[in-house]
This record gives C-alpha cells, sequence and structure tokens, in this order.
C-alpha cells in the first residue's frame, strides 16, 4: 500500500468499499456505465472532501482520479448504478423520476463514516425521461460551490469532490458546454425513494428500504425510550419523528442565513436531513420576505418565507408513504405535529444568537418580527444587515444605518434591540478580559457570516471557470469555508452586490 505521510491514499484502488445500496433488490435501480465526457479536464478538485474518504491531494491529480470522475472509467470496487425514486413536483404527484443524469459509483468507507460517490451529467440512464443525462457548467460550478459553502456555514448539506469539465457541447436555452460533479453524501435516498414503493403498492420494498435506511442510519430507532426493542409501528414512528426533527432543523439553518433552495420537491428532500440538489439556489442579497430565487417557479411555492411549511408539507407525503406500514394516521400525524414547534424553537435559538441575546424570550419575536418588517420594507441586504449588527453594539451604528432608506428607523430599531442586551447582561466573569459589547459582539461575528455565496460571486466564478480559470472558485472556497472572520483584501466578496447582480437569472435549467 502506498500511504501518504498523512495516512491518505495516493491510489484510488487503495480505496476501501461496501456499497450498501448496491446490495439491495435490482428493482432499486439500474446497473449501468456512465457515458464519459470527450477529452476531460478536471477544474477543481476537493482536498477537504477527499480526505474525508481516505485520498491524498496526490491522488487528485493523477490520471486515473481523472478518468473515474469524468465518468470513463469505473470506480476501483465500485458497482455503478441509477436508482429509482418518484415525488411531488411543485405539489403534484410526478409519478416515477429517478437519477436520470446521476450514477452512483459506490460507497467508500471513511474513517468516520462512509460515503456514497456519485456523478452528476455523466449521461442518460433509464430515468432520463426528456432530459440528455447531462449538466451545464455553470449548474455544476453553482453545485460545488453551494455544497461547501453550505458546509462552512455549518449546514448539514451533501458534500463536493471534484469538478470535470469538457467541450462536448450541451443544448439548453443555447448551447453550452458539459460538466460533471461529483457530490458526496452517506446517503443519497430521498422522500420521494419512499413515495415510489408506496404509490406503487409495493409494501415489501418499501418495508426493504425503511430497513435499510434505519439499521445505518437511524439505529437508534430500533429501541423504544425506555431500551426495550421497539416493535416495526414504534420504530417507524421513531424514523419519522428523527427525520421531521431533522428536517426542521435544516429550514431553521437555511432560513437563518437568508438561503432558498429553490426546488423544494419531495424528490430533492434527503432523508438524512442534509441540503440536497443545488439548482436554482439563492442567498439573498435584498432582503424580501417572499423572495423566489427560482425563475421558473411562477407562483412563488418555495419563496423564502414558505419553506418551512412547504418543508412540512413533504414530510406529510413521507408520513403518508409510511401509512401503508404504519396504519394509524393519528401516530403519524402526532409526530407531525411536533414539527412546528421544533422548527420555531430551533429558529429563535438561531435568530437570538444573530441578535446577540443569549436567552430568547417570548417577547424578542415581535422585535424580530419588527427587524425582518424593517429589512423587507427598505431592501436591505440580509447577510449585512445581521453581520453589522454586530459594529452597532461595538458603538459604530453608521454602517448598519447605511443598508437602510430610512436610517432614522433604522437607529430606533437598534436602540429597541440595545435595550433588551441591557436586560440579557453578559456574565461578569466572562466579561473580565474584555468589554461587555465587545463580547457580544464577537459572539454575534461567529454566528453572522460575512461571506455568503452571492449570486454574482458565483457568477463571476463561473466566467471565469468558462475559461478555465479556477482561480475564483478556489478564492471563493477559502473564504466560503470560513465566512465568519474578515479577511484583509477581500472586502469586495462582502460588499454590497454590484448593479449587474440584479440581472442574473437562475432557472430549473441546469
Ligand atoms: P431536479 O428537480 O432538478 O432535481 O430534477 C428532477 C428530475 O429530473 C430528476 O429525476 C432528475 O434526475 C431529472 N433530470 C433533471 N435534469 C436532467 C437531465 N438533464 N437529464 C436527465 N434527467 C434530468
Ligand atoms: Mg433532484
Amino acid at each position: 500500500m502506498t500511504l501518504s505521510t498523512s495516512g491518505l491514499h495516493d491510489d484510488l484502488s487503495q480505496l476501501r468499499l461496501d456499497n450498501s445500496f448496491a446490495a439491495l433488490p435490482s428493482t432499486f435501480y439500474t446497473r449501468l456505465q456512465p457515458q464519459g465526457l470527450t477529452q476531460p479536464r478536471l477544474l477543481h478538485a476537493n482536498e477537504q472532501a477527499a480526505a474525508l474518504i481516505g485520498l491524498s491531494p496526490r491522488a487528485l491529480q493523477s490520471e486515473a482520479f481523472l478518468r473515474v470522475f469524468s465518468g470513463q472509467q469505473p470506480l476501483p470496487g465500485g458497482d455503478t448504478l441509477a436508482a429509482v425514486y418518484s415525488g411531488h413536483q411543485f405539489g403534484v404527484w410526478a409519478g416515477q423520476l429517478g437519477d436520470g443524469r446521476a450514477h452512483l459509483l459506490g460507497e467508500v468507507i471513511g474513517l468516520e463514516g462512509n460515503w456514497e460517490l456519485q456523478l452528476k451529467g455523466a449521461g442518460m440512464t433509464p430515468y432520463s425521461r426528456m432530459g440528455d443525462g447531462r449538466a451545464v457548467l455553470r449548474s455544476s460550478v453553482r453545485e460545488y460551490l453551494a455544497s461547501e459553502a453550505m458546509y462552512g456555514l455549518g449546514i448539514p448539506t451533501t458534500r463536493a469532490l471534484a469538478l470535470v469539465v469538457s467541450d462536448d457541447p450541451v443544448q439548453r436555452e443555447t448551447v453550452e458546454t458539459a460538466a460533471i460533479v461529483t457530490r458526496m453524501a452517506p446517503s443519497f435516498v430521498r422522500f420521494g425513494s419512499f413515495e415510489h414503493w408506496a404509490s406503487r403498492k409495493q409494501p415489501d420494498e418499501l418495508r426493504t428500504l425503511v430497513n435499510y435506511v434505519i439499521d445505518r442510519f437511524y439505529p437508534e430507532c430500533r429501541q423504544t425510550p425506555t431500551g426495550e426493542t421497539a416493535d416495526e409501528k414504534g420504530a417507524i414512528l421513531r424514523f419519522l419523528d428523527e427525520v421531521t426533527r431533522r428536517t426542521a432543523l435544516l429550514m431553521a439553518d437555511w432560513q437563518a442565513v437568508g438561503f432558498c433552495h429553490g426546488v423544494m420537491n419531495t424528490d430533492n428532500m434527503s432523508i438524512l436531513g442534509l441540503t440536497l440538489d443545488y439548482g436554482p439556489y439563492g442567498f439573498m442579497d435584498t432582503f424580501q420576505l417572499d423572495h423566489i430565487c427560482n425563475h421558473s417557479d411562477t407562483q412563488g411555492r418555495y419563496a423564502w418565507n414558505r419553506q418551512p411549511s412547504v418543508a412540512l408539507w413533504n414530510l406529510y407525503r413521507l408520513a403518508s408513504s409510511l401509512h401503508t406500514l404504519v396504519p394509524d394516521g393519528d401516530a403519524l400525524r402526532a409526530v407531525l405535529d411536533r414539527y412546528e414547534a421544533q422548527f420555531i424553537q430551533a429558529f429563535h435559538a438561531r435568530m437570538a444568537k444573530k441578535l446577540g441575546i443569549q436567552h430568547w424570550r417570548p417577547e424578542d419575536e415581535a422585535l424580530l418580527d419588527s427587524l425582518l418588517k424593517l429589512m423587507h420594507d427598505q431592501r436591505a441586504d440580509f447577510t449585512l444587515t445581521f453581520r453589522r449588527l454586530a459594529d452597532a453594539v461595538r458603538g459604530q451604528t453608521q454602517g448598519f444605518q447605511d443598508l437602510f432608506i430610512d436610517r432614522a428607523a433604522a437607529q430606533a430599531w437598534y436602540e429597541q434591540l440595545a435595550a433588551r442586551h441591557a436586560e440579557d447582561p453578559i456574565a461578569e466573569e466572562s466579561a473580565a478580559d474584555d468589554a461587555p459589547a465587545q463580547i457580544r459582539a464577537n459572539a454575534m461575528d461567529a454566528v453572522n457570516p460575512l461571506y455568503v455565496l452571492r449570486n454574482h460571486l458565483a457568477e463571476q466564478a463561473i466566467r471565469a471557470a468558462k475559461e478555465g480559470d479556477a482561480s475564483e472558485i478556489e478564492t471563493l472556497l477559502t473564504l466560503l469555508r470560513d465566512p465568519y472572520r474578515a479577511k484583509p483584501g477581500y472586502e469586495s466578496y462582502a460588499a454590497l452586490p454590484p448593479d449587474w447582480a440584479g440581472g442574473i437569472e437562475v432557472s430549473c435549467s441546469s
């Protein structure tokens, strides 16, 4: 074995695999080979993600790496397949979908858990329907960056391992070029994977899938709260409870950073509570309560302020699939009834930290709502509004006021927050070395990112990538992995978007 000094492998063939999804019955997928890109070039590889599966930085530069992650060669030890699932799209039952342009290469045994590796854009599968199985450079760069940006924010997400490009033409509104992004997740099973078997009235397959997911990812659900072995109904209810809880926390995370997913269809909802499928997503610049980031979402179904309730709607679709195995609607509903309180509690906890409040009180909701309303009415920048609150706590309210047209209204709101802070003193002992205001402000900076993946930043990286230049991707990754700490020289990445940013349209076209 060639192990580099770091204990990481230089050679892909040294990875250890355990292809557990491929061990499910063959009705769950189709085995097939990807259609590789011609004359592929590695635009970027992610050393941090590679380390999770035991690969060294050197491995990323190898010929074998490029061949595997351009879809030209199978992953050594892998078992390539496309999975089937169904789903509700924009609230309507869409029937069978599946990995129309994704190939699961295999599941690598990592040091701290297993990771499935999946190519996105490596050609048609039996689930491609009208699609070409390809992904364009533009959307691949966006997915690659967003995965790592989310990770940097501490929000559960799929990761991205590699971005491979080529000159192969892909027809969208215009002719673009093809790319493949390799994603990593412990599992890519979605709510729609369960809906698939329930809708086809195949309870045995549904049970197989439920058992697979519980055994691998939710083994604690096999026990009752008192430590006895749960029966099937008990295990499934606990499983639904845990998925509900994780989904509620994920929504709180998204809302707290002004993230819009854009396509919260049930086939894009991870059963592990991860952010999954980065398409027409957006981190809001100007705050708008009902901001719609997906140009194709004409009804605003997935607007920012609707995300938490849409997630619950999606959980209802999951629960009704599980009803096949647990025919007790009241019990399933009782689990989902906990969602709202879980979400609100998690959201308030996050917003309290962002506002520099140590202990949330029910009255704080009015304070938060009045800020959001002010931001909405005055089109204030989401990220900078929160970031500059810490400066205000340090005594510099100018920057915060600058974000609002009506500076006096902004200042008046800030004075309410300052009064609230006065009732929420920083403990004496922690304030020993530093002024209490400084301690509070530092804590606020640690949760209010300065750098987020604004659309125009992604766009700049895409433009450079089209010229074969990955330096913007590299710069953004450096900033977004540590988004809370200001880096001298990178002021423009934290600034308000330029005028041209308003003209960027992101849609389902990818
Ligand atoms: P999405 O909502 O973008 O996650 O995709 C919904 C469904 O369409 C999934 O089954 C995808 O695999 C499939 N799909 C999206 N784009 C393509 C494409 N270019 N070729 C084949 N299938 C696609
Ligand atoms: Mg999808």
